[in-house]
């Protein structure tokens, strides 16, 4: 059934009280039935008992003993509420009854067992009758049957009956209807929702939806949804942000490029100055190239696209290798990289990206320490972890700073330091593959001290 939310609520409810209301009703009618045959069976018991003293056994034959003076009464009165009484022997056969049975007689069962009582019929109308045994000397002789109208009783059973069998349609009616005009009510905030929802575009992300006076579900609801909005608009605001610098940092170099054309073609120039200016071209496009490899390698990250090729490696090697190729600076700054290797078990990650987050970070150690400084880099292990702490004495970064600079193409106080060249997305690439590869990625830094950088290398897969 394809019903509305608050139709649903409305109808679960209606049938959780339709249950509740067929148990009371039946309750109440299985109460007042009984009472009223426990009014019924009262009079038929006393009038059973008051005509078993009036019995008297002539020649192996009950009879009753005053019937002429019942049978005057009978012509005499006119009774309400007759009593009729009829006598059997031990076989059932039919020994006397009262003069207002006429020729019909009662309902007649050989019992064995005591008294019973029962519902039957006499010329068509309801009646309720007894059936006692007659004893005499301690042994039974014949059975007594009492009966009296049961009619009255009869019509009050029917008719509530009725009434509670009618009257169960119209409330469940009335309940459903009160009860989804309350659903509808307590749900309103929700089409309050949705319409605010539906009006946000990429335009409006600064709106949010009112909160609903009362701290419920919906409240919750209304706060996860603009936690959510809060999160995709400042993912947007990065994004724009992004789009924005990556364009300004592709234009740098392109500009530089144009210039030094336009510059050498102005005028015939010798070789020497071709030379120059060309090889000034050369690096800025060799920047562009980096820049656009890096911008790629994000954009790969981004995608989710880079499958990963887990394998043993051991991190002391890799630190090596990059060390290695940063050879030629290391020497030309006279920095001296003092490596402990506390832990050279292997781990399994990806060489690949384990190399490109050594590579950057190692990379920065140098480029922002000065001549003749040390950088210090110790593996040592954890439980099920390999920490790998890169520790230079370089220029530090500002507190302030710290949580920014993994933010795509962020450069820290880059006017500090213009002459170290950089991109500002090598962190960012660091702290994607981290993440990638569940590495643990902290820093620590005090301006003009030194940075810490540290890698918590999950040892299985
Ligand atoms: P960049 O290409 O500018 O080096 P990164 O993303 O690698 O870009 O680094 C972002 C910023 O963080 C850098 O501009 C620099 O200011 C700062 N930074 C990174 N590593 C270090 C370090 N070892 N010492 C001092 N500053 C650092």
């Amino acid at each position: 059934m394809n019903l509305a939310f608050k139709d649903r609520i409305a109808w679960h409810y209606m049938l959780a009280t339709a249950a509740l209301i067929a148990v009371a009703y039946a309750v109440v009618f299985l109460v007042v039935q009984q009472q009223v045959y426990a009014d019924l069976d009262r009079s038929l018991r006393y009038e059973a008992a008051k005509h078993q003293q009036e019995l008297t056994i002539v020649g192996g034959k009950i009879l009753f003993s005053h019937k002429g003076e019942w049978q005057e009464r009978e012509h005499r009165e006119v009774q309400v509420d007759p009593v009729f009484i009829q006598i059997n022997d031990l076989q059932g056969r039919l020994m006397d009854r009262s003069p207002n049975l006429k020729a019909d007689q009662l309902l007649f069962a050989v019992r064995t067992d005591g008294m019973s009582l029962l519902n039957s019929e006499l010329r068509g109308k309801a009646i309720r009758q007894v059936q006692e045994p007659i004893v005499r000397e301690g042994r039974p002789v014949g059975y007594l049957v009492a009966a009296i109208s049961s009619e009255a009783a009869q019509h009050v059973l029917d008719s509530l009956g009725m009434v509670l069998l009618l009257s169960f349609p119209v409330v469940l009616v009335v309940l459903f209807g009160m009860a989804r005009r309350l659903a509808g009510r307590s749900i309103a905030p929700i089409t309050e929702i949705t319409a605010t929802t539906n009006r946000i575009t990429q335009s409006n992300l600064a709106e949010r939806i009112a909160l609903p006076p009362r701290p419920d579900e919906l409240h919750t609801l209304a706060s996860a949804i603009n936690g959510l909005l809060h999160r995709v608009e400042r993912a947007v605001e990065r994004e724009k942000q992004f789009t924005a610098d990556a364009s300004h940092e592709l234009r740098t170099p392109l500009a530089v490029l144009k210039g030094t054309l336009e510059v050498l073609i102005r005028k015939p120039r010798t070789s020497a100055e071709y030379v120059e200016n060309i090889a000034l071209g050369i690096g800025e496009i060799d920047r562009l190239t980096h820049l656009v490899d890096q911008l790629l390698l994000l954009a790969r990250f981004e995608n989710h696209a880079k499958s990963l090729n887990r394998q043993e490696l051991t991190v002391v090697s890799c630190v090596h290798d990059v060390l290695y190729r940063l050879r030629n600076t290391l020497n030309t700054k006279h920095i001296r990289v003092d490596v402990q290797d506390g832990d050279t078990e292997p781990i399994v990650s990806d060489p690949f990206l384990v190399d490109l987050i050594l590579e950057n970070l190692l990379t920065n150690a140098v480029k922002y320490s000065p001549a003749g400084s040390t950088i210090t880099v110790v593996l040592s292990s954890g439980a099920d972890r390999l920490t790998c702490t890169i520790i230079d004495q370089g220029i530090g970064i500002r507190p302030d700073e710290l949580g920014r600079i993994f933010d795509p193409l962020y450069r820290s106080d880059a006017l500090a330091h213009k002459e170290i060249g950089g991109t500002g997305l090598g962190l960012s690439i660091v702290a994607k593959a981290c993440a990638l590869l569940h590495i643990k990625l902290d820093v620590q830094s005090e301006l003009g001290q030194g940075t810490t950088f540290t890698l918590e290398f999950p040892r299985g897969a």
